[in-house]
């Protein structure tokens, strides 16, 4: 039987929003067992909004969760690493709306994260163990989720776009793999697409320093992509971030073709609505 973990030490890391521009402080911190992952604003008087599905309030471009009209903007990419990562409880401490966006990808939160160590805490791990396959689709979205003795993904995107096209690629768990395969994979977004979501005030502290900007015949960026499928690395990045508002690691096989946050969470909290569908486990 594994043991929860936590943090060893804590670690901070300062940047701006993707989408708000806003300048941010992040410190994420131990915790003890069964906390999961909670954000805590701390300019406002620390208040405290779990990473938990009934919190998900926008999901266009991020996730944001949102309690008693607290908003954290953002979160896939941190959730990403710590989950990714194996450490199953943390507080993360900000001062502002939205999680810094680094680089773009989640290398730096695995960088920071392995640098401040991970401990086990005296509790057993329980993993939501997936009985039943779950499906959810919107127009040619797709994404269902079936049992499995492990955490594994297949994730799949299709972009009319000649440095993309389809890409697919599958990850397990068990191959351990995260902070090489899947953490460098940046975030990206289309140039032509970038007025409009300025209008409607995202994407307002993006830059070629936090994301893969595509002209209609290839990249605007001077570093080149970290991998061919970079694309579909980092569709896998956000999934394994959504799904992290899960509380606990999920055993099963997940099947995603053009997914997005969306679907990401709507998949979960279909999941999670069907008791027959899952039960908690410790192996
Ligand atoms: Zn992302």
């Amino acid at each position: 039987m594994k043991k929860q973990t936590t943090l060893k030490d804590s670690f901070s890391a300062s940047g701006i929003g993707l989408h708000s521009n806003s300048p941010v402080n992040v410190r994420v911190t131990p915790a003890p067992a069964y906390t999961g992952y909670v954000f805590r604003r701390t300019d406002l008087n620390d208040f405290e909004v779990p990473a938990a599905p009934q919190f998900v309030t926008h999901v266009s471009y991020a996730t944001t969760l949102m309690k008693s009209g607290v908003m954290v903007s953002t979160v896939e990419h941190l959730l990403s690493a710590l989950l990714g990562l194996g450490v199953d409880n943390a507080i993360i401490e900000l001062d502002s709306l939205e999680v810094p966006i680094m680089d773009g990808s989640a290398r730096q939160w695995v960088e920071l994260i392995e640098r401040a160590g991970t401990i086990e805490l005296q509790a057993p791990r329980a993993y939501l163990r997936v009985l039943k396959r779950i499906e959810v689709s919107e127009k040619n979205r797709f994404m269902s989720i079936e049992p499995a003795d492990e955490f594994r993904i297949t994730c799949e995107i299709d972009f009319n776009h000649p440095m993309i096209g389809h890409q697919s690629r599958e990850i397990s768990f068990k191959a351990d793999g995260y902070s090489v395969e899947i953490a460098p994979a940046r975030t990206f977004g289309f140039v032509e697409e970038l007025e409009m979501l300025r209008k409607n005030g995202l994407a307002r502290g993006g830059s070629l320093e936090n994301a893969i900007a595509l002209t209609p015949e290839g990249i605007l960026n001077h570093e080149p992509l970290r991998f061919g499928d970079e694309f579909v690395r980092h569709k896998i990045l956000d999934i394994i971030g959504d799904l992290a508002l899960c509380g606990m690691p999920i055993k099963g096989h997940i099947r995603a073709s053009r997914s997005g946050h969306g679907l990401h969470t709507m998949l979960l909290s279909t999941l999670l609505r069907d008791e027959s569908a899952w039960e908690m486990s410790t192996n």
